[in-house]
């Protein structure tokens, strides 16, 4: 749809359209130097190393570290379907974009 509105400005003949192209770009260009979300993030002070998370993982995205704390070993694999979210029983765990929020 065409965007006819002029920017209420003194002096601006730019119209709304050109100011979407030009939010755009720059959301673009932060999105180029922002680091990506985590998929999945960790509060791991309330951890108890059930490994419940790990073991429901269906697509094995994720692992146990050195220290016995799960972490996202495999960011690739991961889609993001918020199983291990909805599996740890202390709320340790949030999926950024999880399939299962509604
Ligand atoms: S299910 Fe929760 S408590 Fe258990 S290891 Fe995973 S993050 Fe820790
Ligand atoms: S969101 Fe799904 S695929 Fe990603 S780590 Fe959790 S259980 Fe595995």
């Amino acid at each position: 749809m065409k965007h006819d509105h002029v920017v209420n400005t003194p002096g601006s003949s730019r119209t709304l359209e050109h100011i979407h192209d030009d939010e755009r770009a720059a959301i673009a260009q932060d999105q180029k130097v922002q680091a990506p979300e985590p998929k999945v993030l960790f509060h791991l002070a309330w951890c108890k190393n059930c490994r419940i998370c790990v073991d429901f993982c269906p697509t094995h995205a994720l692992e146990m570290d050195a220290r016995d704390y799960p972490y996202l070993a495999y960011p690739d694999k991961c889609t993001e379907c918020g199983m291990c979210e909805v599996r740890c029983p202390d709320f340790v765990i949030t999926v950024s974009n999880s399939k299962l929020k509604f």
